[in-house]
Formats: structure tokens, sequence, C-alpha cells
């Protein structure tokens, strides 16, 4: 049977429990999450007639705290997807130590076939769907795949309407003019940023020899892209839905960055379409790869960027890079984390490598309580204490229990939830 996001993540659990030794009581908790809220959203479009959309909100644990996690919009986005996610986010929360629990919400559509009017409607249909269950104190959403600070606006001002309150902190990725942090929007790439100079440090390599490809150029890879170049490293490969490019002589991000915004694609510099010019292409040293070739480009980091369940048994055995960031969520399966384990490249996990964005996000909604406001400054070294702390403490477990950094970073999770469970006298 083809795996799924919700089993992949139980698989890992499994492997990770053996070592944990919870009660049969604990590993029920840890395993399923505590309520799943779902309900179909209805939508009247423009032209008249009437749609429903699944919508759900899965919370998967708040023993650390609030729950915590945002919502996707895509039409993948069903049931098991959003419970994995909800429980990466449990597990993520507390691997950098920030007190809150875990969740995530969903609507199982296309936002791209919907107007301006119709998204704000479905947005605070959402809202209204579960106000119940949402609050500062009980459960803050997030943007997601397809949600972005105008979608979370709409959802802070359907809240608040709904509750007759003032609740900046009932929502985190709000746009600057309505209680957003400043950071927020490249807090992941920096977050992971951060963890990589960290091991490079320790590996005493330099940046200037390195060279890295990475998958996906939206928000994350993008920003991404842009710090590694500016350090000094040498980006090979880049690419989006479309396709990518590789050059071993290193690709200028800003210059991409550049021609996606006019042609809409990274490959837009060389290629319409399927029609690429070979002669441009081979006087830059550039050739197209696929998002497949990517992966297995000769390169010494391997950034995934974009989708879940791209590194698996079927590619992983071809991988070359040394080290794998996991900026995406899910982009490895179990079975390739063995083979990878096998071969010696270091994978730093989704629930590390991307707790950046969580981590500002906790920083936003503390100062929607306190009614301050951060400097730039201040949530870049916030930032990068929580996640080097986070990465100490994950390499310790890694060494001392001689686990792969992923069940290190579980198993770093997992005993700071248990430990809030017993605390609270959930369990014995
Ligand atoms: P985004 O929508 O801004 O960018 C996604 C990128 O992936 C785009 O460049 C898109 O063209 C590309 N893409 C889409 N389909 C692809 C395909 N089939 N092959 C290759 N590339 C493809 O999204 P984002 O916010 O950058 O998120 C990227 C990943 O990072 C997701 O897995 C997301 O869950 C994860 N993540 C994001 C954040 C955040 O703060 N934005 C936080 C944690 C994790």
């Amino acid at each position: 049977m083809a795996s799924t996001p919700f089993s992949r993540f139980q698989s890992t659990l499994t492997a990770v429990l053996e070592k944990l030794k919870p009660t049969t009581e604990e590993r029920k908790l840890l395993s399923e999450p505590q309520h799943v809220h779902q309900t179909k959203i209805a939508l009247k479009r423009d032209d008249g007639t009437m749609v429903e959309y699944p919508a759900f909100r899965v919370q998967f644990n708040n023993a650390r705290g609030p729950y915590k996690g945002g919502i996707r919009y895509h039409p993948a986005a069903d049931l098991d997807e959003v419970k994995a996610l909800a429980a990466l986010m449990a597990l993520k929360t507390a691997v950098v130590g920030i007190p809150f629990g875990g969740a995530k919400g969903g609507i199982q559509m296309d936002p791209k076939k919907l107007s301006k009017r119709e998204l704000q409607e479905v947005s605070r249909a959402y809202v209204r769907a579960f106000v119940k269950q949402m609050g500062p104190d009980i459960d803050v959403p997030a943007p997601d795949v397809n949600t972005t600070p105008f979608v979370m606006a709409w959802m802070r001002d359907e809240f608040e309407k709904q509750t007759n309150s003032y609740s900046p902190a009932f929502i985190t990725g709000k746009p600057m003019a309505f209680g957003g942090s400043l950071g927020r929007d490249t807090a992941t790439a920096r977050g992971g940023f951060f963890l990589l100079q960290e091991l490079i440090d320790r590996q005493a390599l330099d940046p200037a020899e390195l060279k890295v490809a990475i998958q996906g150029f939206g928000n994350v890879g993008g920003t991404m892209a842009h710090f590694l170049h500016n350090a000094g490293y040498t980006i090979v490969s880049l690419s989006d839905s479309q396709g990518g490019i590789y050059s071993a002589e290193g690709i200028d991000p800003v210059r991409i960055e550049k021609y996606k915004r006019k042609t809409g694609s990274v490959t837009g510099e060389y290629c319409e379409g399927s029609v690429c010019d070979i002669q441009k292409m081979k006087m830059d040293g550039v050739t197209k790869v696929t998002n497949e070739q990517l992966l297995e480009l000769p390169c010494d980091i391997l950034i995934p960027a974009a989708l879940d369940n791209v590194i698996t048994e079927k590619n992983a055995d071809r991988i070359q890079a040394r080290y794998i960031l996991e900026l995406a969520n899910g982009p490895t399966t179990p079975e390739a984390d063995q083979i990878l384990e096998k071969k010696g490249i270091r994978v730093i996990p989704d629930i590390l490598s991307n707790a950046g964005g969580v981590t500002v996000s906790y920083f936003e909604w503390v100062q929607g309580r306190s009614g301050e406001q951060w400097t730039a400054e201040r949530v870049d070294s916030e930032l990068k204490r929580v996640m080097l702390d986070a990465y100490k403490a994950v390499r310790r477990t890694a060494y001392r229990e001689k686990m792969s950094y992923r069940h290190a970073a579980f198993a770093v999770a997992l005993k700071r939830i248990l430990d809030a469970m017993r605390a609270r006298g959930w369990v014995a």
C-alpha cells in the first residue's frame, strides 16, 4: 500500500518511541491528534453558483502551550495531510523550545481559481467555522501553502468581529500594517541559514568551496539562495515548478530572480516554454534540469524547499550531496532516510531546519500580546539563539544515542512533550 503523509510520520515516530519507551497511554497520546475538527465551507461564486469545500483544523497536542500551525489552501489538503502537518508542528515547536503545541488547518480547494472577493469570503468563513476552537490562548493559526499575510489580516479581522475583541495575537504572519513582525517573511530561510553556518563551521569547511542545489525558488528557497550567495557559497542549481537550471560555475540568484519576475520562471533567461536558446546556454555554461535531476546533481549541500515526498527509495541512492537541509516539510520518506544514512549523508530534518518560521511567529505572538514592536536586529539575534540552542540539543542527542539527526530531533521534541504531559498530570 502506498504510504501517506501521516503513515510516514507514524513510521518515524514508532522507530523513535522504541528508544524512549513510553507507557501505552503516553504512546497513544503522542500518536494521534487530540482534536480533529472538520466541516464544509459553502461559497457563493461570483457567477452566483454555490460550491462547498472540505475544511479542517487538526489540533495535535497542546501540552506545551496553545496549539500553533498554519492553514493550507490546496486541492491535496485532505485530512491525512493536515494530520501529518499538525503532528510535525507539535514536534517543531517542542524542538525549538517555544511554548506552543501543534496544529494545522486546511481547505481542500484550488485558491488560484478564486477571485479576490471569493478568497476573502472563504477565509472569513473558515474563521467563523472554527471560531470556538481558536484564540490567542487556545490555537493560533498562521500562513502555509497559498495563504498570505493578506489572508491572515482578513482572518484576524473576522475573529475580532466574531468575538468582539482586539486580538492581534490571534494569528501570526500578518502584514506589518496590521500587527506583523519584522523578519517573519525571511525567518524560515534565515533559521536554516544559521544552522548550515554552524554545521560547516564545526566541520571547518569554507563556504567558498561548497556547491549548493536548491529545489524551489519561492519564499523559502529563493530567500535561502540569496543568503547563501551573499555568504560566498556557490549555487549550482535552482528550480521552480517548471524545472531548473544547472551551472557548475555558479548561478547568481539576483539575476534569476529578475528573470523570474519578468518571465514567471527560473529558466526564463534561457527558455520560453520548452524552447531554449541553446547557444546562450552553452556560452553561459548552463544546462536545463528537471526537478528530479536537480536532486541527483553533483553538489555538497542539497536543499529541498518545495514539495514533500521528493527523496524516496527510488532516488536516494543516487544523491551525491554530503548534506541535506530540509527546508520543505516532509521531503524525505523513512525508506530514503535509511539509504541516506547508510551512504553517510547527513540530513538536517525539517522539524529543525525550517523551524525559523514558527519561531518568529512566536515572536510575533509575544509582540501582539505586549504591544511592543521588536527591531529587525532583535528578531534576528533571538532567532539565531533559538535555532542554535535547538541544533545543539539535537546534535548532542544524535551523538549520545547514536541516532540520525531526524530521530534525534524527534526524540528531543517527544521527550519535552512527554515531560509537559507528565507535569500536567495527564499521564502517570
Ligand atoms: P512558495 O509557494 O513560496 O514556493 C514554493 C516553490 O516551489 C515555488 O518556487 C514553486 O514554483 C516550487 N514548486 C512548486 N511545485 C514544484 C515542483 N513540482 N517541483 C519543484 N518545485 C516546485 O512556498 P514556500 O513558503 O517557499 O514553502 C516551500 C516549502 O517550505 C513547503 O514545503 C512549505 O511547507 C515549507 N515551509 C515553509 C515555511 C514558510 O515560512 N514559508 C515554513 C516552514 C516550512
